[in-house]
């Protein structure tokens, strides 16, 4: 039951479109057409303002790890708010909830992570690791390794820092991006870019552009390599196995630091409580933010080797936010650590769910419209195209099949995301196996509604 009355949509769509400026998106079309609202959510189901509900197949944005409407946290937040509701710890103090997530991070990241510099997002985490990994060559001594060397396609935030990182074509085209001292090389997407390759020759192909990008920098220039696990905005796109162990080879090889950006796939994604685990690499820093408190609050961090930290303590680090460590945001990452650990969620997704949807998700490789269906953990993607044989893309605009699924998904009730032409979700990591179910009958029923709206404009025409 509402709360309170909820005014009828159209006044709160009107109200949206006349002052609310959404992030990454047409404002102007979308002022017209009207914002769906959600005005509440239960485990993984959204209810919006014409009390329809929705299925949340991107756990929000791949954050509400442990579902909706969990009391535990609204609990710890409203107690933290009670005794301090905010302290800094930039001038020699701490406070208990900052320092206790420390610790437990500490305790649950692998190897020697084990500090922690916390920051309110994932973007402002990615730009702290540029300051950090800069600064650390500096104290070494070796001031002019300074490039940090990241992917395209890859997705690593929205500031200025954190844009520059990402690989996205469309946002390097606004603004000014890269900042100076990012270079980009390939991502390993077999499936889009593999050609005749097999995905294991292809892998090692990418991962081999990394050494040839330090040999021609020099390596002595290079600070650090950053990639996500897997990559999720740009389209949940799974490396082949051979990727990582190469990556791994050439960072040890030439000393680089490696920072894993686990903003998604930290806190159970991928079946391990980060994705570095699951793939067996060794990040000198890991990005965490997202499934941190299960984006019941905006917090993130970097969680830091020990060299790199104890290199850091040598100087004051001049970088630091307001709300880094906010005792609230903290006190509630700390409950959602708890449920995750004690309900043995994480073990969950990696023994039941993950192999459940595999299957599931896999089930829609018959459809016509399909080409591969991928998954990992609880990440999956699958790809749209006109011919499976071929591994063709649409003659139509990339993005423009995607569109029109995501919009007969949103139709049947399903949040899944479009990235191009591929579609992908990411759900809450609690989803029960008949909620997989359901998910996978509706997003066939939106691939059959999707294939006929296609046939009829005369789109499903290879490139
Ligand atoms: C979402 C995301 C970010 C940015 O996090 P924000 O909290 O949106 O700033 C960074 N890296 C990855 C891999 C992400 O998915």
């Amino acid at each position: 039951m509402p709360l309170t009355n909820t005014p009828p949509t159209a006044e709160l769509q009107a109200l949206d479109a006349a002052h609310h400026m959404h992030p990454f998106t047409a404002n102007g079309a979308l002022g017209a057409k009207g914002a769906r609202i959600i005005t509440r959510a239960q485990g993984v189901r959204l209810t919006d303002s014409d009390g329809a509900e929705l299925i949340d197949g991107m756990a929000g944005l791949w954050c509400v790890n442990i579902g909706y409407g969990r009391a535990e946290l609204a609990e710890a937040a409203a107690r933290q708010m009670r005794e301090l509701p905010y302290y800094n710890t930039f001038f020699q103090t701490s406070h208990v909830p900052a320092l206790t997530l420390a610790a437990k991070l500490a305790e649950l990241a692998p190897g020697d992570l084990n500090h922690v510099f916390f920051a309110g997002s994932g973007s402002e985490a990615n730009d702290t690791n540029i300051r950090m990994v800069r600064q650390y060559w500096a104290l070494k001594g070796q001031p002019a390794r300074r490039t940090i060397i990241a992917r395209r396609n890859g997705y690593h935030g929205s500031t200025m820092g954190g844009g520059s990182l990402g690989g996205m074509a469309a946002m390097h085209a606004q603004g000014g991006l890269p900042i100076p001292g990012i270079v980009h090389i390939d991502q390993p997407y077999w499936w889009g870019e593999g050609g005749d390759m097999s995905p294991d020759a292809f892998g090692l192909a990418r991962a081999r552009q990394l050494e040839e990008k330090i040999l021609e920098l020099g390596p002595e220039n290079v600070a650090a390599f950053i990639a996500e696990p897997v990559q999720g905005a740009g389209g949940v796109i799974i490396p082949p196995d051979s990727y990582w162990p190469e990556v791994q080879r050439i960072v040890d090889q030439y000393g680089i630091l490696l920072i894993a950006d686990e903003v998604i796939t930290g806190f159970g994604r991928l079946g391990h409580w980060f994705g570095s685990q699951s793939y067996g690499i060794r990040p000198h820093i890991m990005t965490i933010a997202k499934g941190l408190s299960s984006g019941y609050q905006p917090i993130g961090g970097s969680i830091v080797c020990d060299e790199v930290a104890q290199t850091i303590a040598q100087d004051e680090f001049n970088h630091g936010y307001t709300y880094s460590g906010h005792p609230v945001a903290a006190a509630v990452a700390l409950e959602n650590l708890r449920i995750l650990q004690e309900e043995e969620i994480v073990e969950r997704v990696r023994d039941v769910a993950a192999p459940y949807l595999a299957q599931a998700w896999g089930s829609l490789s018959d459809h016509p419209l399909v080409g591969e269906t991928v998954s990992r953990g609880l990440m999956a993607s699958l790809a749209l195209t006109p011919d499976k044989a071929r591994r063709a893309r649409f003659a139509a605009e990339a993005g423009h099949a995607g569109y029109i699924c995501r919009e007969y998904c949103f139709a049947n009730n399903l949040v899944m995301r479009h990235v191009g032409d591929r579609m992908i979700i990411a759900p809450p990591l609690v989803i029960a196996t008949d909620d997989i179910d359901e998910l996978i009958r509706r997003a066939r029923r939106a691939l059959d509604q999707t294939l006929a709206h296609l046939q009829r404009d005369g789109a499903m025409v290879a490139a």
